[in-house]
């Protein structure tokens, strides 16, 4: 089978890879494609699409993550085939950048405050691009001995309600979806089975979402099960994908070990170039 990992991340995000090591993996695990789904940024896609040209096999889908507040917790949505270098999506991603690296410095400052040997190039020499997220400052704590893991560095300091958080902007569930599909793409809300509450699954239901992805790195075979049901009940898009950010197990990244299949992402397609042509009938108007 086809096998395309619609959920992979970059070190224009919060990913270990850069574009070209994503690249370099995906090949070596004999993956048919990958969807670059970085946090808020497109960043990362060119760099991909650049390296997969020294290759012949290999499919690159445009794709980004956005996260948003649902009551007390964060909605992720995702948008395949979006036409990335439109000025809506640039836009949008410049604002949601100046707002991450805003409080990404705030966040530093509280934790130095706080007595916490730690500084802006602490971060800055950690990362390749002017992204800044919490996994990297989680990243730093766990290096300076503050925490064993950057699991724990969460919990400890800087989830929501821990002495190091601070809010930064985000665009609604609306905002999200009504985006990706104005920029022609299709969709998609991320690992459901990691949200909490789940009114926001029949909230993204109403307001459009294309697919759901049932099949991801943290979901139990139970949650793979419902969502799948959940999918095919309301006739959307079933996909997967491994939300890979670079860590190796056993040698390894998770890239391309969860996944969608050739035929899925077709429709997808199909479908996106539905938006593009609508959008164009707009633009016209
Ligand atoms: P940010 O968008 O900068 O607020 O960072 C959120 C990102 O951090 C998420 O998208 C995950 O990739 C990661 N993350 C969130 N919570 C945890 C956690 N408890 N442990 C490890 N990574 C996490
Ligand atoms: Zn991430
Ligand atoms: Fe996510
Ligand atoms: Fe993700």
């Amino acid at each position: 089978m086809d096998k395309i990992d619609l959920h992979v991340h970059t070190s224009a995000s919060d990913s270990l890879l850069t574009p070209e090591e994503v690249i370099e993996w995906a090949v070596k695990k004999g993956i048919k494609g990958i969807a670059i789904t970085d946090h808020d940024t497109v960043e990362g896609i060119d760099r991909a699409i650049n390296k997969a040209k020294e290759y012949s096999q290999i499919m690159v889908i445009p794709g980004i993550e956005f996260s948003c507040d649902y009551k007390d917790e964060e909605i992720h949505i995702l948008g395949y085939f979006i036409d990335y270098k439109s000025t809506q999506i640039k836009e949008v991603t410049k604002r949601l950048k100046d707002s991450r690296l805003k409080r990404g410095r705030k966040m530093i400052e509280k934790l130095s405050s706080m007595g916490f040997d730690i500084s802006i190039k602490d971060i800055e020499d950690g990362i390749s691009s002017d992204f800044i997220g919490r996994p990297h400052i989680a990243r730093v704590l766990v290096e300076k001995g503050y925490a064993d893991s950057v699991e724990e560095a969460f919990e400890k300091y800087i989830n929501k309600g821990r002495p190091g958080y601070v809010k930064r902007k985000k665009l609604s569930i609306d905002e999200s979806i009504n985006l990706i599909h104005k920029t022609g793409g299709v969709a998609v809300i991320a690992h459901p089975g990691l949200i909490k509450n789940k009114d926001a699954i029949n909230l993204v239901l109403q307001k459009g979402i294309d697919g759901i992805e049932a099949i991801h790195s943290k979901h139990t075979d139970e949650d793979i099960k419902y969502y799948k049901h959940i999918a095919e009940e309301f006739k959307l898009f079933i996909t997967g994908g491994s939300d890979c950010h670079g860590k190796l197990v056993d040698g390894e990244p998770i890239l391309g070990d969860f996944f969608t299949n050739l035929v899925q992402v077709k429709k997808m397609k199909e479908k996106s170039k539905l938006y593009k042509s609508k959008e164009e009938v707009n633009v016209k108007k």
